[in-house]
């Protein structure tokens, strides 16, 4: 199976598109007539649109949802449930058969890691996103290994708020410490984020108004009332 350093160690001396890479690795599995399987990291249903859409068409799919980040556990119930959700419709629509894993929801973990690193007070976009990307990155290479996927990869790199190019930086470099195969991407190009705003569309998609951690929702305002009442009265339209 193709690892991605193949291609990138040829790109010395410019800036690496991922997305080239990653159709290049796709090219490489139909030229060899094989048919990996990817565990993809998502943190809610918006980004898997697309990416599943994609990569569905060479690859056997499972979604690993592992988000410790995410604040209030109401709200990590809901963003867990529209995910699996919408993976069921996407299956049911595709004829395809994309697993659904979730992670256990351990909190804890990351507001450790934020307070050990002392980066609660880290604006969105900063250090502390650098560090939970790479906590996420590393719980999906982890589960990869002991599930036996040949590949890890984040949805994450459809979101135009998300650096794209720091997730792949980080991905590579998980991908050197677990024994698994890094997939890039950067899954917003090729009108991918215009794919996905039209999925949302289609199946419905709940979006989130913030992007997971209480210290980044406080920043932007968010009212936590609402959020605990919103997304309680969804589960409970669920049950
Ligand atoms: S990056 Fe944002 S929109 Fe994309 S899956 Fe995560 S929370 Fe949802
Ligand atoms: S703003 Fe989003 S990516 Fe950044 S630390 Fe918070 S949850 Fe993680």
């Amino acid at each position: 199976m193709i690892a991605a350093n193949n291609i990138i160690d040829k790109m010395k001396n410019q800036k690496i598109n991922y997305d080239r890479v990653m159709r290049k690795m796709i090219s490489d599995w139909e030229r060899q007539e094989e048919r990996p399987s990817i565990l993809i990291h998502s943190c809610c249903a918006p980004c898997s649109t697309y990416t599943l859409e994609l990569l569905t068409e060479y690859a056997d799919v499972a979604i690993y949802f592992a988000n410790p980040n995410i604040h209030p556990k109401a709200e990590y119930q809901r963003r867990a449930k529209v995910q699996e959700d919408f993976v069921t419709a996407f299956n049911e629509k595709m004829n395809t058969n994309v697993k659904y894993i979730e992670a256990p929801y351990e909190p804890h973990k990351f507001m450790k890691m934020v307070k050990d690193k002392e980066l609660a007070d880290e604006n969105e976009g900063g250090l502390r996103c650098t560090a939970c990307f790479e906590m996420r990155l590393e719980l999906v290479a982890e589960a990869a290994v002991n599930l036996g996927y040949d590949y890890f990869a984040s949805a994450l790199t459809l979101s135009p708020k998300k650096n794209a190019q720091l997730i792949n930086e980080l991905g590579m470099e998980v991908q050197s410490i677990y024994n698994v195969h890094y997939l890039p991407s950067d899954f917003k190009k090729n009108k991918g984020y215009e794919r996905s705003i039209t999925m949302c569309k289609e199946y419905d998609i709940f979006r989130q108004c913030y992007c997971g951690c209480v210290f980044a929702a406080m920043q932007q305002g968010i009212d936590f009332k609402e959020v605990n009442k919103s997304a309680k009265a969804f589960l409970k339209s669920c049950e």
